[in-house]
């Protein structure tokens, strides 16, 4: 679903990054446009959740060199919330549990943030309620959900259809799925991947950090990438998933002389 005018959603450039002193990002590029699905894959511990976590503005991830814009803006300067609140979305490979705060008002003091940077009003309760319905719908998620502490005692496959709900409900410029495929039967697999779909405007972008080939039979990237070594290492069209699923990625390391760390 390629944009015509191309809008550049997120630039990175030559990007470096640590966490407790040790340097996992070492040069990383990656340029996504409106309209596209860009897929990162690669081996455990290549980098990616620590890509992703660069980019929400964790606090804990430090740039020590490199630059990032987000829809043609700095982005390093702003606290992980202003980001959210930009439009960057992550979906944790590991989604937090937040006992004692209903998913519900978890949800509506999100959105409610939201329309207060934009400077709107509150959302009245009954139309959050409505709104709500219809992104349930998005997840095939049931309303029992939302009663329930924030991701407190859900199963794997329930927090990942969780994450989703909350992309439904934010309206992301950029989302950043971490693995949201793991874990999941191939029934969640599915109604995980059509909601991203749906989700998938000409004017948003995905990246979607996965392990597994599984999650691109229902969803087509635009580019694959191999991330490895804290870099992208390769760029190819949808098939070079197929291939990696075939092949593995020893090639690619090979060819990128990257020492596999595993
Ligand atoms: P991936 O998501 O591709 O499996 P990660 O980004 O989680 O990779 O991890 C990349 C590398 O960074 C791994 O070698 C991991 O051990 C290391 N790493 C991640 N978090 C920390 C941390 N807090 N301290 C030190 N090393 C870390
Ligand atoms: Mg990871």
């Amino acid at each position: 679903m390629i944009n015509e005018n191309g809008d550049v959603i997120l630039s990175v450039s030559d990007l470096y990054a640590e966490v407790d002193g040790t340097e996992i990002l070492k040069g990383l590029n990656l340029q996504v446009k409106a309209g596209e699905i860009h897929a990162v894959m690669g081996l455990n511990g290549s980098g990616k959740s620590t890509l992703s976590k660069v980019l929400a503005g964790h606090p804990e991830y430090h740039v020590t060199h490199g630059d990032v814009l987000f829809r043609g803006k700095p982005l390093l300067d702003l606290e992980a919330h202003e980001r959210s609140l930009a439009g960057i979305f992550l979906a944790f490979q590991y989604p937090l549990e937040i006992p004692g705060v209903s998913n519900l008002d978890f949800l509506r003091v999100a959105y409610n943030a939201q329309r207060k940077a934009k400077g709107l009003d509150e959302i009245d309760v009954f139309d959050f309620d409505d709104l709500i319905e219809e992104k349930l719908d998005v997840v095939k998620m049931d309303a029992s959900f939302l009663e329930r502490s924030v991701n407190e005692g859900f199963s794997g496959g329930e927090k990942k259809r969780n994450e989703i709900l909350q992309m439904a409900l934010l309206e992301p410029k950029l989302a950043i799925l971490d693995e949201t495929d793991s874990g999941l039967d191939i029934d969640a697999l599915k109604t995980v991947a059509q909601g991203v779909n749906q989700l998938t405007t000409p004017d948003n972008a995905v990246v979607l950090i996965t392990h597994y080939q599984r999650l691109l039979n229902y969803i087509t990237p635009d580019y694959v990438h191999v991330m490895a070594d804290g870099r992208i290492i390769k760029t190819g069209p949808k098939e070079l998933a197929l291939e990696l699923e075939e092949r593995g990625y020893d090639w690619v390391l090979a060819d990128a002389k990257v020492e596999a760390a595993v």
